[in-house]
């Protein structure tokens, strides 16, 4: 039983290492969103920058290792992050939206309690389904997200504080861009 259960975690291992390291950049200039992919993944072109108006990248942005956690943005140059779930905003508004009618259906058409339930229900697989999502590193000025990449241990979840901070340094790098 015990090694079936190794062979699974190394599976999963194997599963989450198989992720290609790559960038999604969504472009200041002209809002065309594009993929760039490193290592085995980089396809062709080292990817001069955006491939809708041909934005370059920041002349002090270097090429990330696919095997070493992000340090400098592939796009901007910058030099922190923030982790967050690879999680698409629509869609996680679309389904809570979806369980709120159904609850409220439930609770219409049979007791409150039943109501409850289903919501109780509702949350445990939301939360299952959380945690089974992958981590992904976001770029502090330009939002770029990395995937496939380790994580960075001083990486940590997204900070007011810090987006404040980074508010100004945005404006003053899309002045020098646009
Ligand atoms: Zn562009
Ligand atoms: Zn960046």
């Amino acid at each position: 039983m015990e090694s079936r259960g190794m062979e699974v975690r190394a599976d999963a291992a194997l599963a989450r290492r198989k992720v290609a390291a790559s960038v999604q950049v969504c472009c200041p200039r002209c809002d065309a969103v594009f993929f760039h992919g490193f290592g085995a993944a980089q396809d062709g072109a080292d990817g001069a920058g955006c491939p809708g108006c041909s934005l370059e990248r920041s002349s002090e942005a270097s090429a990330p290792e696919p095997d070493s956690p992000i340090s400098c943005c592939w796009f901007c140059g910058n030099d922190e992050f923030y982790l967050q779930k690879d999680f698409n905003r629509q869609l996680g508004l679309n389904i809570v939206f979806t369980s709120a009618l159904v609850v409220f259906l439930v609770m219409l058409w049979t007791t409150h309690v039943v109501g409850l339930i289903v919501l109780a229900a509702i949350a445990l697989v939301d939360w299952g389904v959380y945690q089974l999502l992958r981590t992904v590193s976001v770029c502090y000025l330009c939002q770029s997200i990395y995937r496939g990449f380790p994580l960075d241990p001083e990486h940590k979840g997204f900070y007011l504080g810090t987006e404040e901070k980074f508010k100004h340094r945005r404006q003053e790098w899309l002045k020098t861009i646009q």
